[in-house]
């Protein structure tokens, strides 16, 4: 996609600092990083949303998440990870091309774990419960 910013990076309009390439997957360091060595995994070719990835495609890019986890935790000396994806603008997303965060975490960061992402927690009956997975199921 022409405006689109992680397209200019994979095309090499405008730099970025690359950590790791695959046939499918682009993986630089965060412009703006939340934490030392804060990453982003990106699919080459434009897709907004995580579901209009191709499988294959998909499978290169959390293959790469894999391999490019302790890699990053070894680099800058990291305690753990947290892994992420803002799936949507509602969910966060401010570039509109499907990226994976791989951020950094330190013993007494101050930080939070993913569980902190989300609203007010539901108070869902079992009968909603029983709805949502038979949704999700199918
Ligand atoms: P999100 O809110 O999930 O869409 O996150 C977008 C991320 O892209 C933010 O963490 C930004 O710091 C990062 N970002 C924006 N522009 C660039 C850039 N040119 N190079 C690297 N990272 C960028
Ligand atoms: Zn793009």
């Amino acid at each position: 996609m022409s405006d689109c910013i992680f397209c200019a990076i994979v095309d090499g309009d405008i730099p970025g600092r690359i950590v790791h390439e695959t046939e499918h997957t682009l993986a630089f360091l965060d412009a703006n990083p939340l934490a030392p060595g804060h990453t982003l995994v990106v699919p080459k070719e434009h897709h907004a949303r995580l579901d209009e990835v191709p499988a294959d495609a998909a499978a290169d890019l959390f293959a790469a998440v894999n391999d490019l986890v302790p890699r990053v935790e070894s680099a800058v000396d990291a305690d753990a990870t947290n892994v992420g994806i803002n799936d949507g603008p509602a969910a966060g997303q401010e570039v509109d091309h499907v990226h994976v965060h791989i951020v950094p975490r330190f013993e007494g960061d101050g930080g939070s774990p993913i569980h902190a992402v989300a609203g007010e927690r539901p108070d869902l009956s079992d009968e909603e419960l029983d709805d949502i997975e038979a949704s999700i199921s199918g």
